[in-house]
């Protein structure tokens, strides 16, 4: 059975949509740390990030730093932190994570809570910034 997020990709479940090209995508994650709370993926549904092809993995790595630049520039923070766990959801993903400062990035934090104007509002800006 498809990940959850392959089915995101495939817009069979809604995601505020940050970027994507033909083997990446990037959405705001839906309990976020931070305003900016962003998912880095490969389309390629792999678990673990360390099992992806050298090339896919590198890949997502420059795409990755694309939206976390977008992020720094829409979104007002120190800079932004990355993190891999994949302790929740079996498809590999790239947490980035608009920090102030380094307890922005305890997942044990309480997660926000926004409102579709908020998550849609936000992920306009960091898409208008790449
Ligand atoms: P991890 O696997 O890295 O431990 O955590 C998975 C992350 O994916 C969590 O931060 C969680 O909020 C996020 N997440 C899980 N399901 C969905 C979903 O359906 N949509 C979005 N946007 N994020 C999700």
């Amino acid at each position: 059975m498809a990940s959850i997020f392959t089915m995101i990709v495939e817009g069979k479940i809604p995601s505020y949509k940050i970027a994507e090209d033909d083997n990446y995508y990037a959405f705001l994650d839906i309990n976020p740390l931070a305003k900016g709370h962003t998912l880095v993926i490969p389309k390629k549904e792999v678990d673990y990030i360390f099992d992806l092809d050298d090339e896919t993995y590198l890949g997502l790595g420059a795409f990755a730093k694309k939206v976390a630049v977008a992020i720094k520039k829409a979104i007002p923070c120190q800079r932004v932190g990355v993190a891999v766990l994949g302790m929740e959801v079996p498809h590999t993903h790239i947490h980035l994570v608009p920090l102030q400062s380094e307890n922005d990035l305890n997942f044990k934090n309480k997660k926000l809570n926004l409102s579709q104007e908020e998550f849609t509002t936000i992920a306009s800006q960091i898409s208008a910034a790449l």
